[in-house]
């Protein structure tokens, strides 16, 4: 398959995600680590990104709530090359009424090569490597030949 190249800056367009579940998870996660996240422009789904809000120091951009439509809206703002990397902690043990757009978005962020952690082993390495914090050369695979009619 073709490849083009996006040279990811070192500031990084992150969303992030919890299920109900897991939201105290992820904001341990985010706090423990509000410092790096803080160098970085975030965006999340509704109650996710209001809880960060209310218990951290960190601005985030809210999307509608998940099972409204937010799932929809970061899977939407990965194709359009919005969001650079995606922390999504969703729930395996409990049926979600969006499944479908959780399904979605997790398809879209493989579609375009999105680095994404569903956990927080996942989300400590990721946070943890160098290129979190660098630049980094990201290879978009090139969809030209898909999009000919067939
Ligand atoms: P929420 O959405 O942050 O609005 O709860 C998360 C989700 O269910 O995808």
């Amino acid at each position: 398959m073709l490849q083009k190249k996006y040279q990811m800056p070192k500031q990084k367009r992150i969303a992030l995600v919890a299920h109900d579940n897991k939201k105290e998870d992820l904001l341990e996660w985010v706090l423990f680590n509000e410092g790096s996240l803080s160098e970085h422009i975030l965006y999340a789904t509704g109650t996710t990104g209001s809880l960060i809000e209310r218990e951290t120091n960190l601005k985030v951009h809210k999307l509608q709530s998940g099972p409204l439509g937010g799932d929809l809206q970061i899977g939407s703002m990965i194709t359009e090359r919005q969001l650079d990397i995606l922390f999504f902690f969703w729930d395996p043990l409990e049926a979600q009424p969006h499944d479908p757009d959780v399904k979605a978005l997790l398809r879209v962020a493989m579609v375009w090569n999105i680095p994404v952690a569903c956990n927080r082993s996942t989300a400590d390495f990721l946070i943890s490597s160098p290129l979190f914090k660098n630049e980094y050369e990201q290879i978009i695979p090139d969809y030209t030949i898909y999009k000919k009619p067939r």
